[in-house]
């Protein structure tokens, strides 16, 4: 099955998909984390994704696209994977169907994470992530531990991401709006989204979630 999570940043995509992938049995693709990895590694492609993500914005679809088409050809991802946070703009998505199609497949569902902008702004700023592992917590509903010591790995860098603080978000959000938002609508034609209410407890959303891809 190929997936599709949709939804403004914060919407829970990254999480829902954490578990999703043990149930499915597929991989997750995040150009997010593939892009914070490769900014990581100091390279000079990583350099230049800093550029836009530290102000918010949206990285080239260009640039994006390489990075897919290395990460589809993987082994794992041969039998289907789990987009979270793309495609993000409709040039996007249209590569990525035509992509699938010379691989005999297609987006099968989209699950599109509905999530008021009150809240995404709250969650947003009040999360932390493991700089070594990537394990996410929330300030208020799952703080880090106060040794600072990670839960999944024992690392001790947990962190604000630096494009997390209210006006990157606010920048993030006016983005989704205006470029990713009509993703919606190009799949919208292909009969394959259901809408899921994001709000609520992880448990209550990825039953949501199941329902609406149809796996118990
Ligand atoms: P995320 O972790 O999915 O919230 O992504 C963080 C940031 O990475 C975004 O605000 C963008 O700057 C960049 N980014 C991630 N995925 C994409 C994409 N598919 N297209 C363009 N920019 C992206």
């Amino acid at each position: 099955m190929d997936l599709l999570l949709f939804g403004p940043p914060g919407a829970g995509k990254g999480t829902q998909a954490k578990f999703l992938i043990d149930l499915l049995r597929i991989p997750q693709i995040s150009t997010g984390d593939m892009m914070r990895a490769e900014r990581k590694s100091g390279s000079e492609l990583g350099r230049q994704f800093d550029e836009y993500m530290s102000a918010g914005k949206l990285v080239p679809d260009s640039l994006v696209l390489d990075l897919i088409l290395k990460r589809l050809t993987q082994e794992d991802a041969k039998n289907g994977a789990i987009f979270d946070g793309y495609p993000r703009t409709v040039a996007q998505a249209e590569s990525l169907d035509a992509l699938l199609e010379k691989l005999d497949r297609r987006i099968d569902r989209v699950v599109s994470l509905d999530v008021p902008l009150q809240d995404i702004v709250e969650r947003v700023t009040g999360r932390r992530v493991c700089l070594d592992c990537g394990q996410t917590y929330h300030v208020r509903y799952s703080p880090p531990p106060q040794n600072g010591e990670c839960v999944s790995c024992g690392g001790n860098k947990i962190v604000q991401r630096s494009d997390d603080t209210e006006e990157v978000v606010r920048k993030r959000y006016e983005e989704y709006k205006a470029k990713t938002e009509p993703v919606l609508a190009h799949y919208g034609a292909k009969g394959v989204v259901k809408g899921v209410e994001g709000v609520g407890s992880l448990e209550e959303i990825t039953e949501r979630i199941k329902e609406a891809i149809g796996v118990e």
